[in-house]
This record gives structure tokens, C-alpha cells and sequence, in this order.
């Protein structure tokens, strides 16, 4: 008997008889003997949904009431699916974020766990209960709703299985497993039988939205046995384990990219110390991530040009903050696009191999793409691009590094 965690994604709870075939999965598990804890999230497009609500209200919005608003698709699949557990004769109940309790921090829309009490949860498991548990939400100390970010359920899921001590935690999902790239554009992506956490975590930073980031985080450090596998097959799927385990290793293991990135770049800034500080740091104060910056060097040692991305959706909060300290920054004017998205390489073999990027660039430059911000990490190179080059992108990198399926 095994204790285990199965956590299963919008599309695989997209309506109601989805909801049912779900049921039926947990069944096969329950039947086995195991104690199970479903982590499930909202059906497909609602989470989507509430946020448009939540934006067409109020479009700088207190992150506490959109809280309230997007957490509540979560709460809607949890007791259909207890539901659907009890009509097939099995003891189910749900657990809301707040009821377990799921403890984050305050930073509202992008809360991080800090604790989960596992003690009623095990204790109703051990007394034959199956445990369902909406993913995304979480509360604070003072009794405030928080959300995880997009695609939280993930973090939920593998915070629990830390907490109840589980043997496993499945990933149910809409595609086989973790591809060398987003099969849904890549039609040669392979399907990878294992990948390391650490190029994991690196793949889901950069956009591989298969796993949140902060999903792998936790897994790498509970050392949390993470399978991604589909709900509509019955193949086995990727599993994500320590560096060890892997016999041979890629030179480059996988390609993303994301579309959820924003270029800012303020011309003519002031080029004097301090300046960086006084731009980025009222950003931070917001919770506004900053990811890729360039600074170009200034002509005439007076003023320069600072170009760097943020998330889509802190767009219209950097530019308001921004366009508020225009008199302080002295900058001569601000641009923003959104029509850009992030294309990064990734493999732990670079560390000891030079020339990817390189080859990256040359491979961009041979499609006509034109590269307007570039950064880099010990295992990754990442460029920014024009949108609507995503695809061409994303496909040429796949199969210049030999990364393509026969
Ligand atoms: P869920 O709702 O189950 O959480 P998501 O949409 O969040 O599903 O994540 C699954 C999607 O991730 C897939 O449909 C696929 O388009 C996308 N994806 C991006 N990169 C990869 C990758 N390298 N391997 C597998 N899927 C990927
Ligand atoms: N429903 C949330 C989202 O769409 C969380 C999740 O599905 O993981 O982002
Ligand atoms: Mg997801």
C-alpha cells in the first residue's frame, strides 16, 4: 500500500464526463490499496474567464479581491469530483485551501506555500476517505485568500505530497509527458522517459508551462517522486529525478518559450549611479518581476537606453509606476511592446560545451529573425523575439540541435 498524490490539469477536468473519467482513474488507485489525494484544478477556460471578469471591473486591480474571484474556479472541481467519488460508492470529502489549512505569504496572485497541516488530512485518508483538494489556493495567516500563479495547481500538488509524506505524485495532463518541446507546435517533439530537476526547473522558468516553476522547486528539494503522464492514455509518462539516474545526458535537452513577456525600454535615462536602483526598486516594491535587461552603453556619457521584460500581465503596473517617476528618473520617454516572446535553449551540457549559443544565433539569423534581447545562465541561453516568429523560432532550434524525432 502506497500513500499518493494525483493532481489533474484544466483540460483533464475540462466538463463533466471528464470529471467522471477522472473519478474512475482514482477509483483504479483506490481499488489497489492506496491512499489517494486528488489535487484538481479549474476546468479549462474557467480560470481564464474569472480573470477577464476581474480585469473588465478593475484593471489595477487589489490582487486580495482577485484572489477571492480566481481561486473559486478550484473550488467548483473539487466537489464535483467528491461527488463523482460518492456516486461511484467511495467515502470523498474536499479540503478548500483554508480548511487544511494551506499556509502562503501575503504576495497576493503569486502567494508561496509556507506550510501545509497534513494532520486531518492523514488521519481522514487513514480512515478511508478519499481527499480532494482544489488546487491554486492557499491562505494567510490572517485569514486572506492567495492564489499561487497561473498554473499553481502543480505547486499545490507537490506541496501536499511533501506534507502528507507520499510515495509519489502523478501529474495528470493533456500531453504524454515532458517533450524536448512543446509538442503542440513542435510535431517532431520527442517524448523524454526522464528529465533532472534541474533542467526541469530551468525549462519551466523559461516557459514550459507542463510544470510551474515553483512545482519542480519543491520537488528537487522534498525530493518528491514527479511523474508528468496524460489522462487520456494509459502510457507511462516523464518521470523527473536527480541528475544521478540520468545515464546519458543531452547537450541540449529541450527548447521553450514564452509568450507571457512584455519589453519596456525607457530612452535616454540618465547614465549616473543610482539610477538602475531608483527604476527597478519601486518595481520590487510592487511585486513586478523584471527578467532580461539591457543597458546600452551611452554615447556621450549622459544619457543611455534601459530595455527589459516583465510579465504580460504587470504591464500596465511597471508603465503606471514608471510614467508616476518620470520627473525623478528623467528619462526622455518610455515605449512598450507585447507582441515579443521568449525563446531559450536549454542543457545541462553546456556547462562544459561552448558554442550553443552561437549556434542558436547563427540558426535565428539563417530564418530572418532578428534578436532584440539576449540573456543567458549556466544552462541556458534565452533571446527575445518578435511574436509572430514563435513557431519558425521554436522548430528551427528543435532540429538544429538534432533534437528532432525520425
Ligand atoms: P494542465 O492544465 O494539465 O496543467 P497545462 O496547459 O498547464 O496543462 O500544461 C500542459 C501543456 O504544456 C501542454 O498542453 C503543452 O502544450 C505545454 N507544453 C509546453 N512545453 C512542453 C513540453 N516541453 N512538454 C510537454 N508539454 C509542454
Ligand atoms: N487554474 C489555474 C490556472 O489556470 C491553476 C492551474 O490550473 O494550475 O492557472
Ligand atoms: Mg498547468
Amino acid at each position: 500500500m502506497a500513500r499518493i498524490v494525483l493532481k489533474f490539469g484544466g483540460t483533464s477536468v475540462g466538463d463533466v464526463d471528464r470529471i467522471k473519467a477522472v473519478a474512475m482513474r482514482v477509483k483504479t488507485e483506490v481499488d489497489a490499496g492506496h491512499q489517494v489525494a486528488v489535487v484538481v484544478s479549474a476546468m479549462s477556460g474557467v480560470t481564464n474567464q474569472l480573470v477577464g471578469y476581474v480585469d473588465a471591473v478593475s484593471p489595477l486591480y487589489d490582487a486580495r479581491e482577485y484572489d477571492v474571484v480566481v481561486s473559486s474556479g478550484e473550488q467548483v472541481t473539487s466537489g464535483l469530483l467528491a461527488l463523482a467519488l460518492q456516486e461511484l460508492g467511495f467515502r470523498a470529502r474536499s479540503w478548500q485551501g483554508w480548511q487544511i489549512p494551506i499556509l502562503t505569504d501575503n504576495a497576493h496572485g503569486k502567494a508561496r506555500i509556507e506550510s501545509i497541516n497534513g494532520e486531518d488530512v492523514i488521519a481522514s485518508m487513514q480512515a478511508g476517505e478519499v481527499v480532494v483538494v482544489p488546487g491554486f489556493q492557499g491562505i494567510t495567516t490572517d485569514g486572506r485568500v492567495t492564489t499561487l500563479g497561473r498554473g499553481g495547481s502543480d505547486t499545490s500538488a507537490v506541496a501536499l505530497a511533501a506534507a502528507l509524506e507520499a510515495d509519489r505524485c502523478d501529474i495528470y495532463t493533456d500531453v504524454e509527458g515532458i517533450y524536448t518541446a512543446d509538442p503542440r507546435i513542435v510535431a517532431k517533439a520527442r517524448k523524454l522517459e526522464k528529465i533532472t530537476y534541474e533542467e526541469m526547473l530551468e525549462m519551466a522558468s523559461v516557459g514550459a508551462k507542463v510544470l510551474q516553476t515553483r512545482a519542480v522547486e519543491m520537488a528537487m528539494k522534498h525530493a518528491v517522486r514527479l511523474q508528468v503522464l496524460s489522462s487520456f492514455t494509459n502510457k507511462p509518462g516523464t518521470l523527473v529525478v536527480d541528475e544521478d539516474e540520468v545515464v546519458e545526458q543531452e547537450l541540449v535537452s529541450g527548447i521553450a518559450y514564452s509568450r507571457d513577456e512584455a519589453k519596456i525600454t525607457l530612452v535616454k535615462v540618465a547614465d549616473r549611479p543610482g539610477v538602475a536602483a531608483r527604476i527597478f526598486g519601486p518595481l520590487a516594491d510592487a511585486s513586478v518581476n523584471v527578467d532580461m535587461i539591457v543597458q546600452n552603453v551611452s554615447d556621450d556619457g549622459k544619457a543611455t537606453d534601459l530595455t527589459f521584460t516583465v510579465t504580460r500581465s504587470d504591464l500596465d503596473r511597471a508603465v503606471a509606476i514608471l510614467e508616476e517617476r518620470h520627473d525623478d528618473l528623467g528619462y526622455q520617454n518610455l515605449t512598450s511592446d507585447s507582441d515579443v516572446v521568449k525563446v531559450s535553449v536549454i542543457g545541462v551540457g553546456m556547462r562544459s560545451h561552448a558554442g550553443v549559443a552561437q549556434r542558436m544565433f547563427k540558426s535565428l539569423a539563417d530564418e530572418g529573425i532578428n534578436i532584440q534581447v539576449i540573456s543567458t545562465s549556466e544552462i541556458k541561453v534565452s533571446v527575445l523575439i518578435a511574436e509572430e516568429f514563435t513557431e519558425r523560432a521554436v522548430r528551427a532550434l528543435h532540429s538544429v540541435y538534432g533534437l528532432d524525432a525520425e
